[in-house]
This record gives C-alpha cells, sequence and structure tokens, in this order.
C-alpha cells in the first residue's frame, strides 16, 4: 500500500511516496530513553538518586517478582512514540510495526544480553482478536526486530488461549490474576535458549511476566522482553479505550486514533 496523501501524525502531506504513512521529520523525532530506569524492568525512575545504591532496582524487582531478567524499551509513550503505537496498534499499519521493530533492533544491537539470544518470540493476541485486527502488532515488530539483530522469529510457539479482559483501573496483583493462563507454549522445548520476547508497550509488566513463566516451564534459559514503549498503565489504558473504540484512519472521515490527545 502506498501513501501519497498525509503524514498520519502531523498531518502535513507527505513529499515523498512510500510505503510508510508517517512523514521523515515525526520518524526523526522518535526519542530513545536513557534516563535512570531500574537496572531489570527497567522502570523509568523520576530521578537519578536510586541509581546511587549499589542496585538500582523498583519495589517490585528488589522483591524479585518478574519471571524475566530484563525488560528493555525504546522509549517512553509520549510525543511522536505514542502516536506512533496507537497508529500501529489501532491504524492497522502493519509495515509500520515492521520498521518500528527494525528501529528497535537497531537500538539494542550491541547490548550483550541480546546479542546472546538466538529467538525471538512475540507476545500473542488471542485469535479472535487477531483476526478482528487483521495482524498481530507485536508480530509486526517482532519480524522488525528478527531482522535488525539476526536472529529467528518464532510466532507459532507461544499461543493465547484466552481472551485477557481489560485491565483498566486493576491493581498490580489484580493484573496479574487476570492474565494467568492465558498463555500456553505449544511444539518444540526451548531447553537451554536464551529468548527475546517482543510487544508494543509494557506498563507493569503482568502481561510479560506471565508469558516469561510459560517459556521458562518450556525450557527457556532466560527471557529478555523487548518494548517499542514503556508507558503508565493509566495513560496507556484510557488512551487504548479511546482509540480502541474509534473507527481506524482508512474508514472514510473517521476519527484517526491520533485524535486523542489530552
Ligand atoms: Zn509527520
Ligand atoms: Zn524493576
Amino acid at each position: 500500500m502506498l501513501f501519497p496523501g498525509a503524514c498520519l501524525v502531523c498531518r502535513q502531506p507527505l513529499v515523498r511516496i512510500g510505503r510508510l504513512p508517517v512523514c521523515g521529520e515525526c520518524w526523526s523525532g522518535l526519542k530513545s530513553y536513557h534516563g535512570p530506569a531500574c537496572a531489570e524492568c527497567g522502570r523509568p525512575f523520576p530521578s537519578s538518586v536510586p541509581l546511587l545504591t549499589d542496585t538500582p532496582l523498583c519495589g517490585l524487582c528488589r522483591q524479585g517478582v518478574f519471571h524475566f531478567e530484563r525488560a528493555r524499551y525504546f522509549g517512553l509513550y509520549e510525543g511522536s512514540l505514542r502516536q506512533m503505537v496507537l497508529l500501529l496498534k489501532f491504524g492497522r499499519q502493519e509495515q509500520l510495526g515492521y520498521r518500528l521493530g527494525r528501529l528497535l533492533g537497531d537500538a539494542y544491537r550491541f547490548h550483550e544480553e541480546v546479542q546472546q539470544c538466538r529467538l525471538v518470540v512475540p507476545v500473542p493476541l488471542h485469535r479472535a482478536r487477531k483476526r478482528e485486527r487483521g495482524f498481530n502488532q507485536a508480530e509486526a515488530l517482532a519480524a522488525g526486530v528478527a531482522r535488525s539483530l539476526g536472529l529467528s522469529l518464532n510466532s507459532g510457539i507461544l499461543h493465547r488461549i484466552r481472551p485477557t479482559p481489560p485491565q483498566t483501573g486493576l491493581s498490580y496483583g489484580a493484573r496479574r490474576r487476570n492474565v494467568q493462563g492465558a498463555f500456553e507454549v505449544r511444539g518444540r522445548s526451548l531447553r537451554g535458549q536464551p529468548v527475546l520476547l517482543v510487544d508494543d508497550v509494557m506498563t507493569t509488566g503482568a502481561t510479560a511476566h506471565a508469558c516469561a513463566m510459560r517459556l521458562k516451564q518450556a525450557g527457556a534459559e532466560k527471557v529478555l522482553v523487548l518494548t517499542l514503549a514503556r508507558a503508565e498503565p493509566l495513560v496507556w489504558e484510557r488512551d487504548a479505550a479511546l482509540a480502541g473504540s474509534a473507527p481506524s484512519p482508512t474508514d472514510e472521515g473517521g476519527r484517526t486514533p491520533l485524535e486523542v490527545r489530552e
């Protein structure tokens, strides 16, 4: 599909006809995050003070609650990254997902633990949801990540066996219960393999935790999580609820997900 029209982020006319619905300026405006963060789950800290301790960990990681070893992301869920996440998830922009996946992979090309992984696994959608959306946005991202890092993509191993009810307003404990038993590994053993699990957005980490638990039960040696963005749960859920109920930008006269703003 070609996009001779306007950039779906800033609405300026696209000068070059290409496969992406966003302009070069919006693309180069994507900012990666390098600020203070939890050494394990990557949760951003509001200040650098926790970094002065030996192990800069958030409260959850200090309790060792997650089954994954590390979670990293390209940037914070704000600005043009936020708009592109919404386009990817609700605007049916599969090609954009692949390109964003390459961007994400490129950002971690020299990361030691990421380099040790051999297998990229996307967080799966339930098949009813995938049918409705036409594709799994995490899979589009994972394909780009795998390509960027020269790893193999396996989207047939981890399955979502029941749809997850909305997480809106739930506490961390309730979210964990909400996704418990939602995933299953089918097929081959992952014995001894470090796995790179890819998703679009991480909020509390409950979904990645549930996936990592299954991957480890199937023998995965380690699970590293890579997401495009890291978001505050309430901000993400509000956006997702508003955008999810809007028609896609390709619908005639429809509201685009990008109109979801404060
Ligand atoms: Zn633009
Ligand atoms: Zn943490």
